[in-house]
């Protein structure tokens, strides 16, 4: 068997599997896709200590980093159920079963998408998902924000002191945000909120040039000239194979405490499929070394 298994190639995955190996450990790794959501980023601007790389790039310097210890790395393989007997077991899609006396999920998020014509054409190319980390390529331009709950009345919040203008959409005839953060938005007067409205567009030829909606009352369509897109409809953890096997949130996010330790004693979890508040490659590599380290430690008590 394992010491420390660790299912997810991303950031968080990484970290973990170099933190276990370095003890000395049997570590595994199982990835569906190595490097994870870092495969779809192209420039990365807040990897601190490197001024500007690429998401390929970090993704296959994850690997590398990886590769240099020993550890069982199973690539292509998904993960389809845990369960803790004596020892821990996760069942992969392939049918294979897999030992462990701990397991890290480190198995990330993706964010929900709003399946308009030009999402997925223009993304990277005006079309966006995380204010902290492209906001900065829009200042000075307009920008839309879709959905008007808590991450999209922050992500608007934020990008209004960074760009010229932000247009806010919102499906439903109320914000969802909480009313602090609905106050400081109206406070502001580079903003313009649009509600009960559906995104039916995004347009660009080579890259955004706007987005076209319909009021859902009277059904007429609106367009806006500006250049970027932030879709804000939610960050989905990919933690539905975990069902009732440990504690989640309302939201699907594993909960872990200060050591990484999930309700299940030996499984730990890191990164973007964890309660943690914010989601950053940074942040994912810091919970996937805490979660390792929180492993070692149960392994010398137990
Ligand atoms: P992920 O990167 O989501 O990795 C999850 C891993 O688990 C993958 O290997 C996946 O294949 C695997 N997996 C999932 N389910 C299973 C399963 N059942 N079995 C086996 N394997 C499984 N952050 C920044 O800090 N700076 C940026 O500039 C930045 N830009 C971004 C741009 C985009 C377009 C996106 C989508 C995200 C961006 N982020 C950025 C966020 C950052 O990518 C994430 O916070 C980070 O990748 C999270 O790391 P993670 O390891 O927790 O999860």
């Amino acid at each position: 068997p394992f010491d420390v298994l660790v299912i997810g190639g991303g950031p968080a995955g990484a970290s973990s599997a170099i933190y276990a190996a370095r003890k000395g450990i049997r570590t595994g790794i199982v990835a569906e896709r190595f490097g994870g959501q870092v495969m779809d980023t192209v420039g990365i601007e807040n990897f601190i200590s490197v001024k500007y790389t690429e998401g390929a790039k970090l993704a296959a310097g994850l690997e590398e980093h990886v590769k240099e210890y020993n550890v069982d790395i199973m690539k292509l393989q998904r993960a389809k159920r845990l369960e803790k007997k004596e020892l821990i077991e996760v069942e992969l899609e392939n049918g294979a079963i897999l030992r462990s006396k701990t397991v890290i999920l480190a198995t990330g998020a993706r964010w929900r998408n709003v399946n308009v014509p030009g999402e997925a054409e223009f993304k990277n190319k005006g079309v966006a998902y995380c204010p902290h980390c492209d906001g900065p390529l829009f200042a000075g331009k307009d920008v839309a924000v879709i959905g008007g709950g808590n991450s999209g009345i922050e992500a608007a919040i934020d990008l209004a002191g960074i760009v010229r203008h932000v247009t806010v959409l919102e499906f439903m005839p109320e914000l969802k945000a909480d009313s602090v953060l609905q106050e400081r938005l109206y406070s502001l007067p580079n903003v313009t909120v649009y509600k009960n409205v559906q995104t039916k567009e995004i347009t660009g030829t080579d890259k955004v040039d706007g987005i076209s909606f319909i009021e859902r009352d009277s059904g007429d369509v609106k367009h806006v000239e500006l250049q970027g897109v932030f879709v804000q409809i939610g960050l989905v953890p990919n933690t539905d194979w975990l069902s009732e096997t440990l504690e989640r949130t309302r939201m699907g996010e594993i909960v872990v405490d200060r050591q990484g330790a999930t309700s299940v004693p030996g499984v730990f979890a890191a990164g973007d499929c964890t309660n943690s508040p914010y989601k950053q490659i940074i942040i994912s590599m810091g919970s996937g070394a805490t979660a390792a380290l929180g492993a070692f430690d149960y392994l010398i008590r137990n």
